[in-house]
């Protein structure tokens, strides 16, 4: 087995030191369950005075992260520089069926306890992972999630900059969302301090989304210089300003092809292929039941509710009415509930601000 060196840190995270590829176990489920918990797993790099962090597993039912890290740990590759990766909500994932569980019940969503009280369980782990991440200067950060609808694989950043878009190109040339929320999530809270992005690799049961995983962990790890060794694609479709929609508390909703009338609120078993996609004015989302009180609450940075700029209620049906671009759309029920229904996003090329035009 692996010998983890002892360093003064918390025993929240166990610390492994460049595990032996040939010890690690023979599935990424294996791997997780033979954690056993929070977990960071330092390679030591060719230069050893340099260091990045990955963060795989905020989120317990999001798989590719995990999956993409194990299948690299056994590659048994080394680094440019020093790595650490950080394997997370293990308890989630690993409990059964696997990789089902966003977080246990009971608990919060950890990628919304990196703000103070840390007085919970993910808060502490929260508090403890921010410790770990500040306690030596670190070139960059990526932050590994799917998410459960139909979404190309896209990233998310916290301030405009040609160097996160560089890292998030390591993953993708899609899509790119300037986020200016805040929900308590890392990417966030360390956003002045390190070039950092969130990943959203694609579907958490789509094969092809642990591959631009590992595809982008590769190129992460292997890169000497982050900024002179990558190209800046303009292609990328640039978004910003999210807000935020969600379901109103205590409001019962299903997916499916007709309204049921059993629910207060059904909506279209196929709203994720609007992901990505400007939607004609009107488009019917769902079906509300005669009487029920308006279904959603939209949020921007602000904190107002834009619900009603956004949506609107007709003959009994649930309509879009806006030009922002629906994203991260789900068919989950719960992820709707637990997390969010979508974001809408506004379409802006805010990497002209930041070049010009047409200088790349
Ligand atoms: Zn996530």
């Amino acid at each position: 087995m692996w010998s983890p060196k002892g360093e003064s840190l918390s025993e929240l995270v166990t610390t492994i030191v460049d595990p032996d590829p040939a010890s690690l176990a023979g599935t990424a489920e294996q791997f997780l369950i033979e954690l056993g918990g929070p977990t960071e797993i330092l390679v030591t790099g060719r230069d050893r005075s340099r260091w990045r962090v990955l963060i795989v597993l905020m989120h317990g039912n999001e798989p590719s992260g995990p999956i993409a890290a194990w299948r690299w740990l056994r590659s048994g590759a080394r680094p440019a520089v020093d790595i650490s990766i950080f394997v997370l909500a293990v308890d989630a994932a690993t409990e059964p069926p696997g990789f089902a569980h966003r977080m246990l019940p009971g608990k919060r969503d950890l990628n919304r306890c990196f703000v103070p009280p840390f007085d919970d369980d993910n808060g502490k782990l929260a508090r403890e992972v921010l410790r770990r991440i500040r306690r030596r200067p670190c070139e960059a950060l990526i932050d590994i999630h799917n998410n459960t609808g139909l979404n190309p694989a896209y990233g998310i950043i916290n301030r405009p900059g040609l160097d996160r878009l560089k890292l998030v190109e390591l993953f993708t040339n899609s899509c790119c969302i300037l986020s200016d929320l805040n929900i308590g999530a890392l990417t966030e809270v360390i956003v002045d301090d390190i070039s950092s992005v969130a990943i959203e690799c694609g579907h958490s049961r789509d094969p092809a989304a642990h591959d631009v995983a590992l595809a982008g962990i590769e190129r992460f790890v292997n890169t000497q210089d982050l900024e002179l060794d990558t190209e800046l694609n303009r292609d990328i479709s640039l978004f910003d300003h999210p807000i935020r929609v969600r379901l109103r508390n205590g409001l019962t909703v299903r997916f499916s092809d007709q309204p049921d009338p059993t629910y207060d609120l059904t909506l279209r078993a196929d709203i994720d292929n609007h992901n990505f996609h400007t939607l004609d004015p009107g488009t019917v989302l769902g079906w509300i039941q005669p009487g029920c009180a308006w279904p959603l609450v939209a949020l921007g940075a602000d904190q107002k509710d834009v619900s009603h700029l956004h949506f609107a209620i007709s003959d009994d049906k649930l309509i879009f009415t806006t030009d922002r671009v629906p994203v991260m759309m789900t068919t989950d029920p719960i992820v709707a509930r637990q997390d969010c229904l979508c974001y809408l996003m506004h379409v802006h090329d805010w990497l002209a601000d930041l070049t010009g035009p047409d200088t790349p």
